[in-house]
């Protein structure tokens, strides 16, 4: 038999454990999927915008292959602790596969950056995804205006949570906290701001256009802004007909809108500002009050350059979103440079050797980018160089049975059924408000939950 643990249930993680038992060239295969969250599914449920619903429902198909003979899911067991290091994996398991995804964000490094009510997107993600570990936070504390730097999909989303009135919200499973917050929300002005030209966004199509489908908010930009694009400025030249089909489509989305003037008399507005480079984050009063940008030009090869001249946006809340970032994991190898593990088609490499038994898959291994389906031949590459390994790595006797092992080391995990309890005490907590199930938001509330509140 092949014992093999895959660390983290996102879809990366899913994903390997389906691959893993999905094949023939190893009959026997048990794996077991560990997360440090009592909930399973990463950044599906906890990344995912809660008014996305066709891609949360992605969950279901997630939770049939968790739900496997041949898998089992081990929460709340972090991994890199003393008592679950990356050496004593290797005690316990054939093989370990490290789906740990990007767990921080990458930062501007400017000056203000870190003042009260300037945050990274992905602090506001996991506040409405109700991540533990955001519980508690005050994003909007008064303020009126919101600026989101950066212009990729997260930026979309955060933008568009921003402006949705919380009624639209009440439909979904996000956090009741959250939800009240939200209702109390003065923000009435989004700015979602790019340092470089509408054809260079990150943003794809279908998330662009939602914008301007949401009932309480009109979209603005500026024509003359836009214009500073060449592929805007002239749909006809090389320049435009060179673009990827996405960026083509996000251009026509802005030229229709340019066109339109933004539509009046909505409750808040959402201005797609481009060519501003955030310089300085201004402070009042101790805290965040807008950001200082350069306005830039475009360079002729793709980038920027400053112009010199400044323009400050006001914004109580500043929510930086430039990209998500990989932690390092204690006693794994890093680089610190990419955010990634060092590997080889999957295969961890110490100091450019092949660690045997080691692997890695999702944005641990290629960086955050793509969508979740570009986890699945991720997940297939790794598997595939694990298999090839496997005659060598089953060689090796275990000594102990994991779960066995994790429980005299201290870890409490929390196993499927503790989940399916979490999963019924939202549903019930959805009754008790009058909403459809809704998320648990604290350490002390799911664990409570899972553990049948022992
Ligand atoms: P992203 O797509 O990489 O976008 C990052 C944005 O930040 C870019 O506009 C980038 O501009 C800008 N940026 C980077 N450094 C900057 C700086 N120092 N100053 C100003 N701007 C800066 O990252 P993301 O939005 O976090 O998304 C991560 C991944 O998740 C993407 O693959 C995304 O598609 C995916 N995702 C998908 C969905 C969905 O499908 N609905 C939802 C959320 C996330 P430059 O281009 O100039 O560098």
């Amino acid at each position: 038999m092949l014992r093999v643990a895959v660390i983290g249930s996102g879809p990366s993680g899913v994903y390997t454990a389906q691959a893993l038992v999905q094949q023939s060239a190893v009959p026997d295969v048990r794996v077991h999927v560990l997360d440090r969250l009592p909930c399973p599914y990463g950044l599906v449920r906890y990344g995912v915008a809660p008014d996305h619903e066709k891609i949360k429902s992605l969950q279901n198909s997630l939770r049939t292959v968790l739900e496997d003979e041949r898998i089992t899911f081990v929460g709340h067991a972090e991994v890199g602790t003393a008592g679950l290091s990356c050496a004593r994996l290797l005690d316990l398991y054939h093989a370990v596969v490290y789906c740990v995804g990007a767990a921080t964000d990458r930062r501007l490094g400017i000056p203000g950056e870190d003042l009260p009510g300037s945050w990274s997107a992905t602090d506001f993600v996991s506040w409405y995804s109700a991540h533990p570990d955001a519980s508690g936070r005050g994003f909007m504390l008064g303020a009126r205006s919101a600026v989101v730097i950066g212009v990729g999909n997260v930026a979309v989303d955060v933008a568009r949570i921003l402006a949705r009135g919380a009624h639209e919200l009440r439909a979904t499973d996000v956090p009741q906290p959250a939800l009240d917050m939200l209702a109390g929300s003065r923000v009435r002005e989004v700015h979602m701001v790019g340092r470089r030209g509408p054809s260079q966004a990150k943003f794809t199509t279908k998330e662009l256009r939602e914008l301007g489908t949401l009932p309480d908010a009109a979209v603005v930009v500026r024509p003359e802004e836009l214009a500073l694009d060449p592929a805007y400025a002239d749909p006809g030249s090389a320049v435009a007909s060179a673009l990827p089909a996405v960026n083509r489509r996000n251009v026509e989305v802005l030229r229709a809108w340019a066109a339109a003037g933004g539509s009046g008399g909505r409750a808040r507005r959402i201005h797609v500002r481009f060519f501003l480079r955030p310089v300085e984050v201004l402070e009042e009063g101790g805290r965040a009050a807008g950001v200082r940008f350069e306005r830039t030009v475009p360079d002729g090869s793709g980038g920027i350059r400053g112009t010199g001249t400044y323009e400050d946006v006001e914004a109580q809340l500043v929510l930086r979103s430039v990209g998500y970032r990989g932690a390092p994991l204690a006693g794994l190898p890093f680089d610190p440079g990419s955010g990634t593990v060092p590997h080889a088609g999957g295969r961890v490499l110490r100091e450019g050797v092949p660690s045997p038994g080691e692997y890695v898959a999702g944005w641990i291994k290629r960086g955050p980018t793509g969508v979740i389906g570009t986890n699945r031949p991720c997940a297939k590459e790794t598997v595939a160089s694990l298999l090839a390994d496997a005659p060598a790595l089953a060689l090796r006797p275990l000594v102990d049975d994991p779960l066995d092992a994790l429980r005299e080391s201290g870890i409490r995990p929390v196993v499927w059924s503790g989940w399916r309890a979490i999963e019924a005490a939202e549903a019930a907590l959805g009754v008790s408000l009058g909403r459809r199930s809704v998320k648990l938001h604290d350490w002390a509330g799911l664990l409570a939950a899972a553990h049948g509140g022992a």
